[in-house]
């Protein structure tokens, strides 16, 4: 089997040796490194290695080529292998390189810069190149078959596995009920006729048509509690529950966090989550999940999988969260981090490209990025009015897409006015976003006239969706106040919600005292993963001041 291609691009040829030296030093048993001062050449070893259908796991490129930009370069790359991670490469101390690769990484042209290595060992330089390698491997490098799937491809449970392993982060294959493996596997296990999907784990188990719970199960995560009664209960384990469970089960906390679905919430679905402290390349919000859930499983937190919280209710000093299967958990509080379900397009080809010009909820944090960019935002209501004008500042041009006939009906009326005005933002009214195109970037789409269902193709750089979202907290009894869309009330607009005029609940405490509330199912809250993460954090402050003040008892023994 051929090695994977690192191909290195710099027509500086001491800069080249430097960087392909250390790479050789590192990486030669494993990758094929191919070195050229042209970029035409470079191109052509990539094309020639698709052509063969060798594998191009790396392309590194100076930024400053002599008939091109590494940025561009890499662009065009991607269209030939949009597998291949790419790396530009810069002199430490490039400051000119800064404004092109704060753009270029808005729009997804590369995957990280690169500082050439100045000192041995190269550590610095090894690391970048090793995200990179890392990242390339899980997502294409050989298969680790754990788990092997039949089903039908576009069957709605087939794709409901898929995504819950693929979020938790569990190594599978998938194979269609009617392919050659797909029928191998099936004669092998002795199933003919379904149900579909069926399951074979690593060691012959096999799973018809397994519900989530019986797949997480047969994983070996806990599905039921062990404790009967914790401190804390922690519903939702995206980063908000899961800051909430590594501070709670830290400081001694008996802990338990309860989630149906996938570790990390909204966040584990995001490909590169780029504001969040510390991580200045950006990681994926899966990859954050995952090093959050270890924490608290190391700190003694108890996660209970494959369950939604469907009711909650005191019972003196304990609060009970009731489990769809009549099992429940309980607790001495209770942390709701439950979370809210954006809308979401719904159009495949979009979906790709979240990140690379498509963002869901992301206006702030990319403003800067779309200087003389064709921006389109969706939506009617406030927060789409809000990153219209926002974007309007840097972009050349904002197009705003609503599907009713004008934003009266929908936003405050100074934004109508404020966008009315601003000669940089035009509103398209009874239209909807389709479809789209885009070869590693989003380059047009497609709007429906819903008058006349005529279809237009217009040139776009950025897409941002602002259609809503919908609050996680129907299955809350009705003493825990909230707003009118349904996000919880907390501190002093939860004040006297449970009758008693002189309580003032703590800052993030509800209208029932001992439950807290946390993350973006807060009024009022910022709806960030750094914010949803530091609520977490903060509350558990609080849930100790609550314990200590209305239990006799020590704290649960912890386990
Ligand atoms: C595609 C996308 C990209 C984003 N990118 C960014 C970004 O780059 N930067 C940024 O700062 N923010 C980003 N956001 C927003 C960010 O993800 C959220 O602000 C953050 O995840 C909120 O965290 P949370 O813990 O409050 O809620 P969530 O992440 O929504 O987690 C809530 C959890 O509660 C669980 N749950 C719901 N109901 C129940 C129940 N009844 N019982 C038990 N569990 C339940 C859910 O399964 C979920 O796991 C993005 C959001 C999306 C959708």
């Amino acid at each position: 089997v051929s090695r994977p291609l690192i191909v290195v691009v710099d027509d500086d040829v001491e800069g080249l040796d430097r960087v392909v030296e250390e790479l050789r030093r590192r990486y030669a048993a494993d990758y094929q490194i191919v070195a050229d001062t042209s970029p035409e050449r470079a191109l052509e070893t990539v094309r020639d290695a698709c052509d063969r259908d060798a594998a191009v796991a790396l392309v590194l490129a100076e930024q400053w080529l002599p008939s091109t930009t590494g940025i561009e370069f890499l662009g065009t790359v991607h269209m030939v292998t949009p597998e291949a991670k790419r790396g530009v490469l810069i002199e430490w101390g490039d400051a000119a390189s800064t404004a092109p690769l704060l753009g270029g990484f808005s729009f997804g042209r590369f995957d990280s810069w690169i500082v050439k290595p100045i000192r041995r060992p190269a550590e610095e330089f090894h690391r970048s190149v090793g995200e990179l390698l890392t990242e390339w491997v899980q997502a294409h490098g050989p298969t680790l078959d754990a788990i092997r799937i039949v089903g039908d491809r576009w069957s709605a449970r087939s794709h409901e596995i898929r995504d819950l392993l693929s979020r938790n982060g569990v190594p599978f294959v998938f194979f269609d009920r009617d392919s050659r493996d797909g029928s191998d596997l099936l004669d092998r296990v002795g199933i003919s006729n379904g149900p579909f999907p069926v399951m074979e784990l690593w060691d012959g188990r096999v799973l018809r048509d397994p519900t989530t719970r019986a797949v997480a199960e047969n994983l070996g995560l806990r599905t039921a509690p062990t404790a009967e009664l914790y401190d804390v209960v922690i519903v939702g384990a995206g980063p908000a529950g899961l800051a909430a469970a590594v501070y709670a089960a830290s400081e001694g906390l008996a802990t338990a966090v309860l989630e149906p679905e996938a570790f990390g919430g909204q966040a584990g679905t995001s490909s590169l989550i780029r504001n969040y402290l510390g991580f200045p390349r950006g990681i994926s919000g899966a990859e954050l999940a995952g090093r959050a859930y270890q924490q608290a499983l190391l700190f003694g937190a108890e996660f209970v999988y494959g369950n939604r919280a469907s009711s909650l209710s005191r019972d003196g000093q304990e609060f009970r969260v009731h489990l769809p299967d009549e099992n429940e958990i309980r607790g001495r509080s209770v942390v709701i981090a439950t979370g809210v379900s954006y809308r979401r397009l719904g159009v495949p080809v979009l979906e790709a490209l979240v990140g690379s010009g498509v963002f869901y909820g992301a206006a702030s944090s990319e403003g800067a990025a779309m200087r003389d960019r064709r921006v389109f935002v969706v939506g009617g209501g406030n927060s789409a009015g809000q990153a219209a004008r926002h974007l309007a500042r840097h972009a050349a041009h904002v197009t705003l897409v609503v599907r009713r006939a004008g934003l009266s009906e929908t936003m405050s009326d100074y934004l109508v006015q404020e966008i009315t005005r601003d000669p940089r933002i035009d509103v398209r009214p009874r239209s909807e976003v389709v479809d789209g195109e885009g070869a590693g970037r989003l380059e047009r789409l497609v709007i429906r006239d819903r008058s006349t269902g005529r279809l237009t193709t217009v040139e776009a750089d950025a897409l941002f969706v602002m259609i809503g979202a919908v609050p996680s907290t129907s299955w809350l009894p009705i003493e825990v106040a909230r707003d009118d869309w349904g996000y919880l009330l907390s501190g002093s607009d939860a004040a006297h919600g449970d009758g008693d005029p002189s309580r003032i609940p703590r800052g993030l405490e509800t209208s029932m005292p001992g439950v807290f509330v946390v993350g973006d199912v807060r009024h009022g809250s910022v709806k960030r993963v750094a914010s949803s993460a530091g609520e977490g954090a903060a509350v558990i402050q609080q849930v100790h001041e609550y314990l200590r003040a209305h239990t006799s008892v020590a704290s649960v023994e912890h386990r």
